[in-house]
């Protein structure tokens, strides 16, 4: 295929078709029904139902299994579009994106059918658990071990900070197997249904107006049946970069929706708000920290549209790149975009009315998770540029 002017740069009109449905099933939700959820403690279940029914949830998994069959460029569209509506949902970097991704590519045709119809109407959520409280960024660290015990598996161990697990059918569970041949521990994925003896699971207390709550998981002698591995056992750590990408990408779309909402709610205030003889837009001092908001965001998207692209042309070595530098850029360009909105509605930025004081601790974790901005720069420094590594 030739790449054209219009082909690499303008949307086709199917998806821009799909950003303005999204935009309009957000715009009746909003940030309000957004802050509620996240102060009364509640998943966003009606958003997602309702998003579920229109086929929204499931733009990037196959047809066979219900989805919409596109990719993840359409899912981050469907994700960029709420958070832009004031109504982000980190689930669906979790259910479609990571464990959609991973059982899609990697799960039996039993884990496919069982779950992935449920992820793309809305009805079935899985959470994915990885990080631990004694590794953090340093996932070759983590301790939750499976053994076997005739044909079932036994999972013991612990997570933490991870999210949605109260509304969630299971949790997909990074853990480690010991290789039959040489003994030594490599990643394996387990699903592990909420219900599970042995698996509980307690709410960490955060300063996020969120809908999906983090959650502290406790695994103890959780007795799996043989199919709760997903696919191969080991095709581990291929199941986990399957996930990555996609996490990464969906990461990139969910502070670049967030970013737009400040901006528009920035823009709108300077060229009403006057308290000289002009708006207060007319002063530099506030128009060009916003054209520069509006620049870098820019950026960002065109890179993780980029990275989508790669992934869905199957380029996952060229996707991984491009998803790192998307994911470091758009939350970068979505803390500046907060900061900026706030100081351009003054105390307003601050007041409960308006909004965007919530969104600061939002577009925080942009930069936390799902993987630190300084493990990005590790990434480019090691992998693109070729420098030595310190840990
Ligand atoms: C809101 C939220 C939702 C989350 N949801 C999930 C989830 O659903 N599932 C899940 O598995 N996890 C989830 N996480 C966890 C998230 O992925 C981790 O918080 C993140 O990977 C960082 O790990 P850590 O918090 O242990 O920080 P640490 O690893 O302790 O790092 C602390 C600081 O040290 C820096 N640092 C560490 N190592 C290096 C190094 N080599 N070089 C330079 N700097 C370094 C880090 O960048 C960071 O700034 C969530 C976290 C948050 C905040």
């Amino acid at each position: 295929m030739t790449a054209t002017y219009e082909s690499t740069f303008v949307e086709s009109e199917e998806r821009r078709d799909l950003r303005a449905a999204v935009r309009a099933l957000g715009s009746r939700y909003g940030l309000d029904y957004l802050i509620a959820c996240g102060k009364e403690h509640r998943p966003a279940d009606e958003l997602w139902r309702e998003a579920g029914k229109l086929g929204f949830l499931g733009v990037n998994l196959p047809e066979a299994y219900g989805g919409g069959g596109a990719g993840i460029q359409e899912l981050a569209i469907v994700l960029e579009e709420l958070g832009t509506a004031g109504c982000p949902l980190l689930m669906l970097v979790v259910t479609p994106a990571i464990c959609g991704s991973i059982l899609a590519r990697f799960g039996t045709d039993a884990q496919k059918q069982e779950w992935l119809p449920g992820f793309a109407d809305g009805t079935r959520r899985m959470a994915f658990g990885i990080t631990e409280p004694d590794a953090g960024s340093n996932s070759h660290r983590i301790t939750t071990t499976a053994r076997r015990d005739g044909s079932d598996w036994v999972l013991s161990g612990q997570k933490v900070f991870i999210s949605g697990v109260d509304a969630a059918d299971a949790t997909l569970v990074v853990g480690r197997t010991e290789d039959a041949k040489t003994g030594k521990l490599k990643p394996a994925l387990f699903i592990v249904p909420r219900e599970t003896p042995g698996f509980e699971y307690q709410p960490i207390e955060m300063e996020l107006h969120l809908p999906e709550r983090q959650f502290q998981l406790f695994l103890d002698e959780v007795r799996l049946p043989a199919d709760a591995l997903v696919g191969d056992e080991d095709a581990g750590l291929l199941q986990l970069f399957a996930g990555l990408n996609p996490e990464r990408i969906m990461a990139a779309a969910y502070s670049a929706g967030m970013a737009r909402l400040a901006l528009d709610r920035a823009v709108d205030y300077a060229k009403e708000r006057t308290v000289w003889k002009d708006p207060i837009g007319a002063h530099q001092g506030i128009s060009h920290p916003l054209a520069q908001v509006r620049i870098e965001l820019e950026l960002a998207r065109l890179m993780t549209q980029k990275a989508a692209f790669l992934y869905d042309a199957g380029d996952d070595l060229g996707a991984g790149e491009a998803a790192n530098m998307a994911k470091y850029a758009a939350a970068e360009a979505a803390v500046r975009a907060v900061d900026q909105a706030v100081q351009t509605l003054g105390g307003n930025g601050l007041a409960s009315e308006y909004g965007l004081a919530s969104l600061i601790a939002g577009v925080r974790v942009g930069r936390i998770a799902p993987v630190s901005r300084e493990m990005i720069l590790n990434f480019v420094a090691q992998h693109t540029l070729g420098l030595p590594k310190s840990y």
